[in-house]
């Protein structure tokens, strides 16, 4: 085996890890092998299903980077009602999905927590309290966290976006609603709440390193995460970000880095759950099959009524905008089924995990 590998298995610093986010050819064959290794005995060799609900496109933040920032006029604001998400959660439950993700902006209103409350009880009821919930839905107070867990969330999942302060305040505002050390501790309240908690970063940001990157991945060793999505950071036009994309890596460059940071984090953290993202897909047509190979272990098909995921915008020519849920479903149980894995379907015998 290559050194550095051994090195990234045994005790990996930050000098190993940059030299293997540089890894091609052979050595990056070799990092993906002994990842996909790895992958088959820390979770096994089937792909777990989560269906993708993006819950609304309102948002009370301003993060340069994204789509659905609150100042951004040029997007058309939706929310789904209780019956699209009921019906979603009801396709999701009934295709085998064990589990449904609620994504969305950012709102803290009481008015707002409530509605989650009544949507995951409802959705809890649809899948016999055997279908798992993850919520993504930014940072809130504990309380909040662990009044969703009292009515039956299993997951959270809350990007860092970048573990180092400095570059978190380039790519968000400086202020009261956008404060490193907010997210950062809402990372432990999740925790505290006893939640599964995912966590991750974009890779190939404007001002970011591979030294940011390699410090990225034991920020998620050392928490210690109980899952990971990360993927590649794509432009969106109506964003302040936008102005710096001159600055960007090539698009394949990223994808490559990303996909050599989910073979590494599967050799750091073997047991966890890693997401295939659909930026992957994004850039290169078989970025999914090729993110399972690499290590990912979860695929996310997005189970939104059709008619508002153009509009949950977060960056440009997102893949898969007009696919209805059932063409979702089939898409990726192909690309799964490529990668040489299987999807595991949640029967009526199965428990949340
Ligand atoms: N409001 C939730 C969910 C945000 S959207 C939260 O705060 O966690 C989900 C993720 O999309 C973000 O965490 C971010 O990492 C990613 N994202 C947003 N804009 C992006 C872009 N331009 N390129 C790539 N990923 C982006």
């Amino acid at each position: 085996m290559h050194s550095l590998i051994s090195q990234l298995i045994e005790n990996p610093d930050e000098k190993t890890l940059v030299e293997l986010l540089n890894a091609e050819g052979a050595l990056k064959d070799e990092l993906i092998s002994v990842a996909a290794n790895k992958r088959e005995t820390g979770v096994g060799k089937h792909t777990n299903l989560r269906g993708l609900i993006e819950l609304s496109n309102v948002c009370s933040k301003d993060c340069y980077y994204c789509g659905i920032r609150k100042s951004n006029k040029e997007v058309e604001r939706y929310t789904l009602t209780d019956e699209e998400v009921m019906e979603a959660a009801q396709f999701a439950y009934e295709n085998g999905f064990g589990y449904v993700v609620i994504q969305g902006g950012e709102l803290n209103s009481h008015r707002f927590i409530r509605r989650v409350d009544k949507l995951v009880l409802a959705i809890k009821a649809i899948g016999r309290q055997k279908m798992g919930i993850t919520l993504s839905l930014g940072e809130q107070k504990e309380e909040t966290y662990r009044r969703w867990k009292e009515f039956g969330v299993n997951r959270y999942l809350l990007r860092i976006e970048a573990s180092d302060r400095k570059l978190f305040e380039q790519i968000h505002p400086v202020d009261a609603h956008h404060d490193f050390d907010v997210r950062r501790e809402s990372l432990d309240r999740i925790k505290r709440a006893g939640i599964l908690c995912g966590t991750g970063v974009m890779i190939g940001l404007p001002g970011q390193t591979l030294n940011h990157l390699a410090q990225d991945l034991l920020f998620m060793k050392n928490l210690p995460i109980d899952m990971c999505g990360m993927g590649p950071y794509l432009e969106q036009h109506d964003t302040p970000l936008f102005d710096r994309k001159d600055e960007l890596w090539d698009r394949r460059t990223r994808f490559d880095v990303s996909l050599n940071m989910i073979a590494m984090l599967r050799i750091m953290m073997p047991h966890i759950n890693i997401a295939a993202a659909t930026a992957m897909e994004t850039i290169v047509p078989e970025g999914r099959r090729m993110a399972i190979q690499a290590g990912g272990n979860v695929v996310m098909p997005n189970i939104t009524p059709s008619c508002y995921k153009q509009k949950y915008n977060l960056y440009d020519n997102k893949a898969g905008f007009n696919d209805r849920a059932t063409l979702a479903f089939e898409k990726m149980k192909g690309e799964v089924e490529d990668a040489g894995s299987h999807l595991r379907l949640f029967t009526q015998e199965d428990g949340v995990e």
